[in-house]
């Protein structure tokens, strides 16, 4: 399997690269992101049985050719274990009624889904840069979750430093206090004075700096990485095989969205062949992808009109995942891709019910793509609800997903919705639905006592330059 880059340019100083390059290198260098040039397609059938390992084998070999099987074998079977995630099943499905259902990824350290495709990134990165002798700076941006979950798969993981950006006062207190205790010395935090699109701006103009990028071998863990769709991919082939019974049903997903790399995970797993009817879309307040999906317009937000909400890791207007799905909807054409990203640049935004993008919009219209939008408000009603209801607390997030999903449901299709973080990261909001607490595992018991390590910067790429010079010599 070779990799391209979704503008038409090279990748790797090639016209397409193998897999441990795109592992390895964030974006293209035209400014695009790494796609494989065709899509797997799945084997129902074979993989139904399997346990979360040896399905993830298969997946994973059939996007990974430069990585001996026996080799990724090892590298899954130590990622995909119950101690890791709690659990033997790693993403349970948990059925709250007939037909409608939880698939519950946020069981790993940081408890939120990232952990399924980062502990899977630290272990392929220490085997790849191992391999080539290699050390690697990754330099990354979160909007919460990304950051906790990308420093405890990479701490003390020999050949890697992690710098990492995040909203400075704009995470939840578990959020920050989960990033910032860490004091292993190959970690790195940053608070910016700005929101997680100016962190994650930042992150693309350090990476746009070849030459910086050269000298200190940047790479990128934020979810602009490849690795990280393709373990997700997973879990929804897992998912629809626990809710289902047989390979001819039909199940909709509904994915509280942020940077669009969750749902693409599902929109791939959907072009491998995988049965899913719909894929339900949920935005909070920040609902750029809601209006895209109903308009055909993209108008990413400036950084000043994105609001801070309860479901914070979803408080991004600028989706970088989403290039790779338009990628498809172009039919893959990269002319296209740079025509759509310059007028985004030009005009802050892009159309495709224009006339001449006609062909390009009805392939939106027939991904299955449906969306909706869930306010504050929502949450809590849908916290409070599924309370009540079936005995089960779920984070915000999950509950915009779960809001926007319930709109959505039919009759006779089963809807199973991604529970993409658990309660405890956000008690502020879970004590407003309920008036109480969420459990919280025993681990984490007195986090935001302990010290915490972070330099706060202001959103300026030169400056976050010079502090991570002073760090690498
Ligand atoms: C990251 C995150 C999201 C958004 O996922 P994307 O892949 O960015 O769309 C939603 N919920 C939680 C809890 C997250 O951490």
């Amino acid at each position: 399997m070779r990799y391209l880059s979704t503008r038409g340019g090279l990748i790797g100083g090639q016209t397409s690269a193998p897999f441990s390059t795109v592992l390895l290198e964030g974006l293209a260098a035209d400014g695009g992101l790494s796609m494989p040039e065709s899509y797997p397609q799945a084997e129902l059938d074979a993989w139904r049985p399997l346990s979360y390992p040896a399905l993830c084998l298969e997946i994973v070999s059939r996007f990974v050719d430069d990585i001996p099987r026996d080799a990724l074998k090892t590298i899954i079977d130590k990622t995909y274990t119950s101690e890791i995630f709690g659990n033997a099943e790693i993403t349970p499905v948990r059925e709250l009624e007939s037909g409608l259902s939880l698939l519950c990824v946020s069981n790993g350290p940081t408890l939120a889904f990232k952990d399924i495709a980062l502990q899977l990134l630290g272990n392929l990165f220490e085997y790849v840069l191992e391999r080539e002798g290699r050390e690697i700076n990754i330099l990354g941006a979160t909007s919460g979750d990304t950051g906790s979950s990308a420093e405890y798969a990479m701490r003390g993981k020999r050949g890697i430093k992690v710098f990492m950006l995040s909203p400075h006062k704009r995470m939840s207190a578990f959020q920050q206090a989960q990033m910032y205790t860490l004091d292993d010395p190959n970690i790195f935090n940053m608070a910016i004075e700005g929101t997680f699109d100016c962190c994650q701006d930042i992150v693309k103009a350090v990476g746009g700096d070849a030459a910086f990028k050269a000298q200190y071998h940047l790479g990128a863990v934020n979810s602009i990485n490849w690795a990280r769709v393709m373990a997700q991919i997973v879990y929804y082939f897992k998912g629809y095989f626990a809710a289902t019974r047989e390979n001819s049903e039909l199940l909709d997903v509904a994915v509280p969205s942020g940077n669009f790399g969750n749902i693409l995970a599902a929109h791939i797993a959907r072009q491998m062949g995988l049965p899913l009817r719909r894929l339900i879309l949920a935005t909070n307040e920040n609902d750029v992808l809601d209006e895209f999906f109903k308009s055909g317009c993209y108008r990413p937000r400036a950084p000043e009109e994105t609001h801070a909400t309860s479901s914070p890791s979803m408080d991004i207007s600028k989706a970088s995942n989403f290039e790779r799905y338009i990628f498809d909807c172009v039919g893959r054409d990269g002319a296209v891709m740079r025509e759509l990203w310059g007028q985004l640049a030009q005009h802050g935004g892009f159309d495709l019910t224009e006339p001449k993008y006609q062909a390009y919009w009805q392939r939106v219209q027939a991904s299955g793509f449906v969306s909706g939008r869930s306010t504050h408000a929502d949450r809590l009603q849908t916290i409070r609800d599924v309370y009540q209801r079936y005995g089960v607390m779920i984070d915000p997030h999950t509950a915009d997903g779960v809001k926007v999903g319930r709109e959505h449901r039919e009759i006779g299709v089963p809807l199973l919705c991604i529970e993409t973080a658990l309660p405890a990261k956000f008690a502020e909001t879970i004590e407003e639905a309920l008036g109480k607490t969420p459990p919280r595992p025993a681990i984490y018991a007195n986090l935001e006592q302990c010290p915490q390590h972070y330099v706060v910067l202001p959103a300026d790429a030169e400056e976050v330059k010079t502090f991570m010079r002073k760090q690498l010599i």
